[in-house]
């Protein structure tokens, strides 16, 4: 078993347990502590970001978006319910199936997504953008290059991925235990340098077209959209 093999599924097991258990609840609006508030608020900054580029370019409701990795549906809901068609899959089936719940409560049936339980590696088809928030933590950089490269095969316009940064004040946070507290218990968390991850979409072919920060305390996450 190679380690990339074991930090799949070391993410599918703690997303399909007490992963899912935390995420739900800090993807949610009911009461969670003061670090998941921080976490919760930063993580909407992001999905409010992608949305926000979205509108302006005015043809969200002509799109095919493929979300990869779409947890409990925040980006897919949203995105969705302004016109877009959408394709979301989560290798975690417990966080689909939350997602698959969400959808249903919140949509018209003809707006609900296609979801499938599903590692992104496996997904197959061709979208005009595909989204990828917040999942390239959970695996190291070699890895998340493979993800990248896969993931342009399934774009025909553009790919909007987000990560956390490797910077000297992240690393040195991320060794003191200060940073995403509580996933960094249960499993890895990578940091990926900026470069690296523009290298990955470069060598794709893909030119990079907007960026965004978006960080509290527990909570930071570099977004950038590449289109072509
Ligand atoms: N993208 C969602 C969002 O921003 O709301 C969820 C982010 S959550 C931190 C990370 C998600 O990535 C989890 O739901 C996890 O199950 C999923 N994930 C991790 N590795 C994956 C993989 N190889 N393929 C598909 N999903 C994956």
């Amino acid at each position: 078993m190679t380690s990339a093999t074991d930090d799949k599924t070391i993410v599918r097991d703690y997303f399909n347990a007490t992963g899912f258990d935390r995420w739900r609840r800090i993807y949610g609006e009911g009461e969670v502590n003061k670090v998941q508030l921080d976490i919760r608020k930063g993580h909407q900054e992001t999905i409010n970001t992608v949305l926000g580029w979205l509108q302006d370019d005015g043809n969200l409701a002509d799109l095919k978006i493929c979300d990869a990795g779409c947890g409990v549906g925040s980006l897919s809901i949203p995105l969705a319910q302004a016109g877009a068609q959408v394709y979301a899959s989560d290798i975690s089936e417990k966080m689909v199936g939350e997602a698959q719940e969400r959808a249903a409560a919140e949509l018209s049936p003809e707006q609900i997504p296609t979801f499938e339980a599903k590692d992104l590696e496996q997904i197959g088809g061709r979208y005009h953008t595909v989204i990828c928030l917040d999942v390239l933590i959970h695996y190291p950089q070699d890895k998340a290059a493979g993800m990248i490269a896969h993931l342009s095969t399934l774009a025909e316009s553009r790919v909007i991925l987000s990560f956390a940064p490797k910077t000297t004040f992240y690393s040195a946070l991320k060794k003191v235990g200060e940073f995403f507290p509580g996933p960094s218990k249960a499993t890895r968390a990578y940091l990926h340098a900026e470069a690296d991850v523009v290298k990955a979409l470069t060598t794709q072919g893909w030119q990079i077209e907007r960026k965004a920060m978006n960080k509290t305390r527990f909570y930071f996450s570099r977004l950038i959209e590449a289109t072509r």
